[in-house]
C-alpha cells in the first residue's frame, strides 16, 4: 500500500537521551508555584511523531508553565529511531504495541520485549501523573479526535478544551490495555484526568499544529498557566467541539484478505443499519445500526485480529 506523503520532519530529539529525571528521553519542568502533576507523552508508537516535534520544540525554547510539575516522555524512543520516510509506517512498534501492554499482568510478566522493558521505565511518571495527555496521530488525513474512555470526568475535560476534536467514548482494545487506561486513570471514583489525542494524518504539518493548540488547552484547564503565558502561535481560534461519538463496535479483521468497500477517512455516517462496509476472507462485515459512524478505519497495518475500524453512534452535544 502506498504510504501517505511525509511534510514533517521527523525531530531530532538525541539531546534529549540525557534527564535530570534519571530515565532517558523523560524530561520534567517545574513552575514556581505548586500545582497539578502532569505527564505528557509522545512517540507511544514510533511514526507518530507530531506530539514529540511539539514537545522537542517546548523543551528547546526553555519554556516552563507557572505551576506544578509537567513531566514530558518521549516513549517509543526505539521504534521511532527505525523511522525511514521511504517505508514510513514499518516504526510503529518493535516488538509489540506499546500501548496494549498496561495491564498489572503485562507489566508484571517475565517477558522482557523492547516496549515491555519501556513501560516499566515509565510506569511510575504514568502511576503519579494526575492528568495525562497521550499524543498520536492517525493512519489516514481525518478530523481529530480525542479518544476519552468511558468516564464521564475526561469526556467533560476534552468537551471543554474547545478544539474542533471530536470526542470517541471507547472502553479500549480486546488485545491488551493502553496507557491512558492503566490503573487509577480506569478507576471510576477517582479523579485522574487521562486523553489521547489523535491529531490528524502522522506526517501532515496540520498534526503539529492540532498537538501545540490541544497541548496547551490541556495544561492551561489543569492549571498549569493562564492562557495569556501560552507561546506565540500555539492555540488556534476556540472552537465548539462537535457532538461525542460513542464507539459501540469493533471491527476486527478475521485474514489478510480485508477490505473496506470504499476508500473511507473515518467520520463517515452510515445511514442504513446492514450495509456492507468491508468484505474479510470472503464474508461482509455491516453496519450493525442506522447512522453509525466510522471511526479511524485503516487497513494500514492489517493482520488477523487488528481492528481495522471502530463503528459508534453520535451523542447530543455534552
Ligand atoms: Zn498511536
Amino acid at each position: 500500500m502506498k504510504h501517505h506523503p511525509v511534510q514533517t520532519l521527523p525531530p531530532d530529539i538525541a539531546r534529549w537521551a540525557a534527564s535530570g529525571s534519571g530515565t532517558p528521553y523523560v524530561h520534567e519542568r517545574l513552575g514556581s508555584a505548586p500545582g497539578p502533576d502532569v505527564l505528557v507523552t509522545a512517540l507511544v508508537h514510533g511514526n507518530e511523531y507530531s506530539g514529540a516535534i511539539a514537545m522537542h520544540e517546548l523543551l528547546a525554547s526553555g519554556w516552563q508553565p507557572a505551576n506544578g510539575r509537567i513531566t514530558f516522555a518521549f516513549c517509543n524512543v526505539a521504534a521511532f529511531d527505525s523511522f525511514d520516510a521511504n517505508a514510513p509506517d514499518a516504526s510503529r512498534c518493535v516488538d509489540e504495541d506499546f500501548n496494549r501492554v498496561w495491564s498489572a499482568a503485562r507489566l508484571g510478566c517475565s517477558d522482557n520485549t523492547t516496549e515491555l522493558v519501556r513501560a516499566r521505565q515509565l510506569l511510575p511518571f504514568v502511576e503519579r501523573a494526575a492528568y495525562l495527555l497521550d499524543l498520536h496521530s492517525m493512519h489516514e488525513p481525518s478530523t481529530p479526535l480525542l479518544v476519552t474512555g468511558a468516564l464521564q470526568r475526561n469526556i467533560a475535560f476534552a468537551q471543554r478544551l474547545q478544539t474542533p476534536a471530536q470526542v470517541i467514548i471507547d472502553s479500549g482494545h480486546a488485545d491488551g490495555v493502553r496507557m491512558r487506561d492503566h490503573d487509577a486513570f480506569a478507576n471510576p471514583g477517582g479523579q485522574r484526568i487521562a486523553l489521547l489525542l489523535e491529531a490528524g494524518q502522522h506526517w501532515q504539518l496540520a498534526a503539529v499544529q492540532t498537538t501545540r493548540n490541544t497541548l496547551m488547552r490541556f495544561l492551561v484547564q489543569a492549571g498549569c498557566l493562564g492562557k495569556t503565558d501560552v507561546p506565540s502561535g500555539w492555540l488556534l481560534p476556540d472552537r465548539t467541539p462537535p457532538p461525542p461519538v460513542l464507539v459501540t463496535d469493533r471491527i476486527v479483521a478475521k485474514s489478510m484478505d480485508f477490505a473496506f468497500t470504499q476508500n473511507f477517512t473515518g467520520g463517515e455516517v452510515i445511514a442504513k443499519a446492514g450495509t456492507v462496509i468491508a468484505v474479510d476472507a470472503g464474508e461482509p462485515v455491516v453496519t450493525p445500526c442506522d447512522n453509525c459512524v466510522l471511526v479511524m478505519p485503516s487497513v494500514r497495518q492489517l493482520r488477523p485480529g487488528v481492528t481495522t475500524v471502530r463503528l459508534g453512534k453520535l451523542l447530543e452535544a455534552q
